[in-house]
């Protein structure tokens, strides 16, 4: 056969998934990194807030697992312990980091400005709202409900402990298009912080939007960020631009505030028969 016929995906958006922290609540994905940062220091091998975020998006023990994984953590944990570190001591490191990350979750859980501006917008345009998260579902319990008292409530959420695996895998995005009951791939938007996000954004065939000022990337508070000189936040800002439209992201921008308007763009591609 010289010629077959493609079939291409004309329709509108039809959904978003967010991130959590640092995406819609966090400013500055806070709460997990200081868990990260004290379990360590409490097995006697201190890292740094940048070691401690580096993984960030990943499930969580697979992120304390990334740390010990880093060269220097790695050294440094050899001269402690008189042994590199081992899969107990993930295990051990993990158990001792749910009940802490649990008791000062709450303390991080307000909405990054702008959410609730953003997520009324996607309604209004008829998209469903989903959410992923490498929170544990206890967690996830936990801050769904400090979300709802702050009037954020998505239609669904899928954690990283529903699914066989956590980001980069795409299962996330894929069981909240089930739960959503929305297809195909490609009309569908995942918005968040981190590298993984866009990976996982990227693996199940999705639009992906990196969010660059308000997580994981600066990794500062909307206090700390005003408080940089402009030439030090200009260089952030370009240094998170660059490693997301890296990682793939088709859009970077600095808030979720900023998403509404790339929906439109986004539905002139779908119609004219752009794919992710
Ligand atoms: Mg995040």
């Amino acid at each position: 056969m010289d010629f077959v016929f493609q079939r291409s995906y004309r329709g509108p958006l039809k959904g978003v998934l967010l991130d959590w922290a640092g995406t819609t609540m966090d400013y500055g994905c806070y709460a997990p990194a200081v868990v990260f940062f004290e379990v360590f220091k409490r097995q006697g091998v201190p890292i740094t807030m940048e070691q401690a975020r580096e993984p960030m998006g990943a499930h969580k023990r697979v992120h304390i697992q990334k740390i010990t994984q880093i060269e220097a953590v790695r050294r440094l944990w050899e001269e402690t312990h008189g042994r590199p570190p081992a899969e107990e001591d993930v295990d051990r490191m993990f158990a001792e980091f749910v009940p802490l990350q649990l008791q000062c979750l709450a303390d991080y859980a307000d909405l990054i400005p702008g959410t609730l501006e953003a997520v009324a917008d996607f309604r209004k345009r008829g998209l469903k709202v989903g959410s992923t998260t490498g929170y544990t579902g206890e967690m996830m319990q936990l801050l769904r409900a400090e979300a709802t008292r702050r009037g954020y409530t998505p239609d669904a959420t899928v954690c990283a402990t529903d699914v066989p695996a956590g980001r980069p895998e795409p299962w996330m995005c894929l069981e909240n298009a089930k739960l959503l009951r929305i297809f195909p791939m490609e009309s569908i938007v995942k918005v968040g912080d981190t590298l993984p996000d866009i990976f996982e954004g990227l693996n199940a065939g999705m639009w992906t939007v990196g969010l660059a000022m308000t997580g994981n990337e600066l990794g500062l508070n909307e206090a700390e960020i005003a408080r940089l000189d402009p030439e030090t936040r200009e260089r952030k800002r370009r240094r998170a631009y660059e490693r997301m439209a890296q990682a793939g992201a088709h859009y970077v921008v600095d808030a979720i505030s900023d998403v509404p308007p790339l929906l439109d763009e986004i539905n002139a591609r779908l119609a004219r028969g752009a794919r992710p």
